[in-house]
């Protein structure tokens, strides 16, 4: 009998993708040296009490798999904080699940709702994991431009892109990358298009508490008929400066929660017990995400008064840790160019805008983070001030 010795060959699921624009631009800021305001994420410690919570949760013996759905006082929590934010009550035993992180939940979400040849909606510029998603999913993507340079919802061109196969849309606020905020009349209007339809809503609220200048978040629990059709996502890496330890949940309706524990429960089973146990002590006290917005509307004003003094032109940042910035007057390369030669010469890493649009298009702009140490901010403002 003849063995085949090589390894079968392969016909990828997704050809499109190749390695995540964050991570390339991670590791170019680290190979050259240069201040990393690409990747979003805090490089500053979090609380030492969260991290002593976790220590007493391992030595206290949590330390087995924890229920399917998520430990009970992590799910009561998440419920808790929905209601007294949003005036929603969500059963912690039917309708909240903890997850591994926003991106598994997203990916479950999708893998639990969207069968072959059912068309989402997702808004471009659009965070990197929805399109491969729902394609794994067997999906097909439709994608919607956010206005460009506003990025504000076009209405008419959401509701244009509505077929009898839209099965869901994925919508993010505040978003990644732009920086804006849905307003309350915005998810009115997204309310009144799908009121008719039985379409799904997967709501990415990851920067839930990063939003500034006194503005309220819109969450989708707030409005009573995006609610009953929602997914809610969120992600406590987010809020608690730790992004390692993805730990995410998510809120919806029961009958969506069932289909969603059904994929869960073969994607994940469960999601590392120390660490719910300890958010879910931490959570008693609603501090941490209340200071939030103001801990980041500082960072985001110590960062935009730099900027303000180079010809990079800043958009403005309603919620999130991004900054974005136009270029268009400090040069002719495209996104992505300019952000290796920013990286390489200048010593500062960003993020192209370019690289959340499934066209590459590009508007001339790029992402920086200021979800960092202030030292760190006004190294990279020194060195963006030979701009
Ligand atoms: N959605 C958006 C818009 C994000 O920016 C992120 C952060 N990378 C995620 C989802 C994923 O969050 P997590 O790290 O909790 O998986
Ligand atoms: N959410 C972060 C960003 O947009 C990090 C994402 C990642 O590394 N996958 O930069």
């Amino acid at each position: 009998m003849q063995v085949l010795e090589r390894t079968p060959t392969l016909q990828t699921k997704l050809p499109a993708v190749g390695t995540t624009i964050f991570t390339v631009m991670s590791q170019l800021a680290a190979e050259k040296g240069a201040v990393n305001l690409g990747q979003g994420f805090p490089d500053f410690a979090c609380d030492p009490a969260l991290v002593n919570a976790v220590t007493s949760a391992m030595q206290s013996g949590h330390n087995q798999y924890p229920p399917m759905t998520g430990v009970p006082a992590l799910r009561n929590a998440v419920a808790t904080k929905i209601e007294a934010l949003h005036a929603r009550k969500y059963s912690a035993d039917t309708e909240i699940t903890i997850t591994a992180g926003a991106t598994q939940a997203i990916i479950t979400a999708i893998l639990a709702v969207v069968r072959t040849g059912d068309e989402v909606i997702v808004l471009e510029p659009c965070y990197d994991s929805y399109v491969p998603n729902i394609e794994l999913a067997g999906g097909t993507v439709v994608r919607v431009p956010l206005t460009p340079k506003t990025f504000r919802p076009d209405f008419e061109k959401i509701s244009a892109a509505i077929t009898p196969k839209t099965r869901a849309i994925l919508i993010n606020s505040p978003h990644n990358p732009s920086a804006t905020i849905w307003s309350e009349a915005e998810m009115l209007q997204l309310q009144d298009i799908l009121a008719p339809t039985e379409i799904l809503l997967i709501s990415d609220e990851v920067y839930e508490h990063m939003v500034f200048d006194g503005q309220q978040h819109q969450s989708a629990t707030r409005f009573a008929g995006l609610a009953a059709r929602a997914f809610i996502v969120s992600s406590f890496g987010k809020t608690y400066h730790v992004t390692g330890w993805k730990v995410g949940y998510v809120a919806a309706p029961a009958s969506l929660t069932a289909e969603f524990r059904k994929v869960h429960q073969f994607n994940v089973f469960t999601v590392n017990t120390p660490v719910q146990h300890a958010l879910a002590a931490y959570m008693a006290s609603p501090a941490p995400y209340q200071e939030l917005p103001a801990f980041y509307q500082r960072k985001r004003d110590l960062f935009l008064s730099g900027i303000q003094k180079t010809r990079l032109k800043p958009l403005h940042t309603q919620g999130s840790y991004f900054q974005c910035v136009d270029i268009s007057a400090i040069s002719d390369l495209n996104e992505a160019d300019f952000c290796k030669w920013l990286t390489t010469e200048i010593g500062v890493a960003a993020i192209p805008l370019s690289a959340f649009y499934g066209n590459g298009f590009d508007q001339r702009v790029v992402r920086f983070c200021f979800a960092k140490k202030d030292e760190t901010l006004l190294l990279a403002l020194e060195r963006l001030a030979k701009l």
